[in-house]
């Protein structure tokens, strides 16, 4: 079974477009692939009305949408929905419309810390102000050589807890599910190693997120040591979760999250397709 159920494209803050990203999907003959794009589903429509998708039954609908896990910043890869769901559709709306309004938020704070206004370069920099993020923001700090790198922008301004980190306007884990499941899809607690929590911390966030609904966890992808994947594993077991699994695929130029290079998933694990409803697998 070969998988990538976690990519972007440039309708988030990824550097290939849908397209681009399909014709590269196409030479590796995956098994199942997932295009899940920060808080937008609008990559995977634009394949779908080009007809692509037809000839490739493999490429399931995916959206990786921002979420508060109370007072946290973390990320649900939803997976297998029916994407024309009222519900499903109704979310959608509201994160790109949190996202403009994020993203008009951003610029204001920068601008009070003495930085230009960077709202119309973060624009430039994204596929629309329903899509615009941190990373646009970055990217905007580099062309303007406030920063020298991306990395930098967001250890100085943007990163986690930085000041130009706006997240109290996200959903709940909750009400991302509840979305979720009511359109038929799955929910995937996305690379839980990589909200710098303590093992003990993750393990509350795990549970947090099967008390309220959510179906499985990220466990390859993120290049976590031996001991650290024991744990998740236990961890999941322990609340009964299935195992994902994807890249994170962003740019052609990172090497350490290249496209469809996605370990098997544990052995002892349910993969999170067997709760698929929308996709069958023979396997
Ligand atoms: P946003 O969706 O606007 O909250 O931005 C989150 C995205 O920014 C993540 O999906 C990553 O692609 C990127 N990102 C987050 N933290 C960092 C970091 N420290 N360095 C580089 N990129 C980051
Ligand atoms: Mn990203
Ligand atoms: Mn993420
Ligand atoms: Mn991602």
């Amino acid at each position: 079974m070969r998988f990538d159920l976690h990519t972007h494209s440039t309708a988030s803050d990824g550097k290939l477009s849908p397209t681009e990203l399909f014709s590269r999907v196409s030479e590796l003959s995956l098994d199942l692939f997932a295009l899940t794009d920060h808080d937008t589903l609008n990559g995977y429509l634009d394949l779908q009305a080009q007809g692509l998708l037809q000839q490739a039954p493999y490429f399931i609908p995916g959206v990786e949408f921002s979420a508060l896990a109370e007072k946290l910043n973390v990320h649900i890869v939803a997976l297998d929905f029916d994407p024309t769901n009222p519900a499903l559709q109704s979310l959608l709306q509201q994160q790109a419309e949190r996202r403009e309004r994020r993203a008009k938020q951003i610029a204001e704070r920068l601008l009070k810390l003495g930085l230009p206004d960077l709202y119309p370069a973060a624009l430039a920099r994204a596929d629309s102000s329903e899509s615009v993020g941190r990373p646009h923001f970055a990217a905007a700090m580099v062309d303007l050589g406030i920063c020298k790198s991306i990395q930098q922008a967001f250890d100085k301004w943007l990163g986690n807890g930085k000041r130009g980190d706006v997240k109290l306007l996200w959903p709940s884990l909750a009400e991302v599910i509840d979305a979720v499941h009511a359109a038929g899809g799955v929910c995937v607690l996305a690379h839980p190693l990589r909200y710098q929590l303590t093992l003990s911390k993750v393990r509350s966030l795990i549970a947090l997120f099967a008390a309220v609904g959510g179906d499985a966890i990220e466990v390859v992808g993120q290049q976590a040591k031996p001991e650290q994947l024991n744990h998740l594993v236990k961890v999941a077991l322990q609340f009964g979760l299935a195992a994902s699994g994807g890249s994170d695929f962003h740019d052609p130029k990172w090497a350490w999250a290249a496209l469809g290079k996605v370990d098997p998933l544990p052995v002892n694990m349910l993969p999170v397709w067997a709760l698929f409803q929308h996709t069958k697998l023979s396997n």
